[in-house]
């Protein structure tokens, strides 16, 4: 709740300028257990930020993050220890997450062993059955992460994040490394084992057709702000916020005929700097539909139903006291 994150601008001026980029601006989101949702942004919106702050790898400025109705934000030494046992993150680069030194099974079965729940001589057969489920052939645990493709690699970083039976799960583009072929795998992957498990999943990805894919809710990301939130399928087809609309518009549909008549909606120009985000809405230099008031009025989150939201004034009621009776006429 009201998820808020900011980094100086440049290290090199720290002490010199106070200016610094909210990376993360004011952020409300829910993850379920047993669902995933889906953040999606271009890079700089913010989305691996607030998956650093769900997991408690960094910390909010303000705001508070919630865990099964207790707040963890502040949770310090051995409570935040046991706390590392249920939230995992998996990143992007599955070589860069795994020790070259260390065999998989090491990798696999460390943290059963750190958390104190296996003694050192069960790690191999402890690593085996994780790989297992995974889909990993249990001989693997004597490998090392550079004899392993980067499909099997990623499944290596899903047992592990698996060993504590976690109940949040962020994967920060947990495909974007591997091939075309590997990634609906992994993806399947990741689906059924939250069936299995229960687990909540945050997936971060640039990428909306991953996202519609595993998703059961997604949030848009836009310069540090959700400007449109709600189930998956519905903001993929029916999309609300003229930035979430440029995204869907790109996504492969499989009907040939509906792909060929159907327009890419394209965005103008660059995203703006984060440090100086325009006035008002912060999407208008890029937006086809902005209006005067666009410039002026910074349009919040609104719920638009019980399962959708959006920030944008072309959502908003027209007039600013739509629901209150009409003024006696003189
Ligand atoms: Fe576009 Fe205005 Fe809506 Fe922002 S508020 S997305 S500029 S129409
Ligand atoms: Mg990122």
């Amino acid at each position: 709740k009201g998820l808020t994150k900011t980094f100086p601008l440049s290290r090199t001026i720290i002490g010199r300028s106070a200016q610094r980029v909210r990376a993360v601006d004011g952020v409300d989101l829910e993850v379920p257990g047993g669902l995933t949702v889906g953040v999606v942004g271009e890079s700089g919106s913010g989305k691996s930020t607030l998956g650093r702050l769900i997991t408690l790898l960094d910390r909010p400025d303000s705001g508070t993050i919630t865990l099964g109705g207790t707040d963890i934000t502040q949770a310090r030494g051995k409570r935040l220890t046991a706390l590392r046992t249920s939230l995992q993150v998996i990143f992007q680069d599955p070589l860069g997450s795994l020790d070259p030194t260390k065999s998989i099974g090491h990798a696999v079965a460390e943290p059963l062993f750190v958390h104190g729940r296996i003694r050192r001589g069960e790690m191999r057969e402890a690593a085996g059955d994780l790989l297992a489920r995974v889909g990993l052939d249990p001989v693997l645990t004597e490998r090392y992460p550079e004899q392993l493709s980067g499909g099997q690699r990623q499944r290596v970083c899903i047992a592990r994040s698996l060993a504590l039976s976690p109940r949040m799960l962020v994967a920060d583009e947990p495909t974007s490394a591997l091939d075309l072929s590997t990634r609906s795998e992994i993806l399947n992957l990741l689906l059924s084992l939250q069936e299995e498990t229960g687990q909540a999943i945050l997936l971060i990805s640039h990428d909306f057709a991953t996202v519609q894919h595993l998703a059961h809710r997604v949030a848009v990301m836009y310069l540090g702000r959700i400007v449109e939130e709600g189930p998956a399928q519905e903001v993929v087809g029916d999309p609300l916020h003229p930035y979430t609309q440029a995204l869907a518009s790109a996504v492969p549909v499989p009907d040939p005929v509906v792909q060929r008549t159907r327009r890419r909606i394209l965005l103008n120009g660059e995203a703006p700097d984060p440090a100086n985000p325009p006035s008002g809405c912060r999407f208008r230099n890029r937006c086809r539909h902005a209006m005067a008031s666009c410039a002026t009025t910074d349009p919040p989150l609104i719920a638009l139903s019980a399962t959708r939201k959006v920030a944008c004034l072309l959502h908003e009621p027209s007039s600013p006291e739509p629901a209150r009776e009409p003024a006696a006429l003189p």
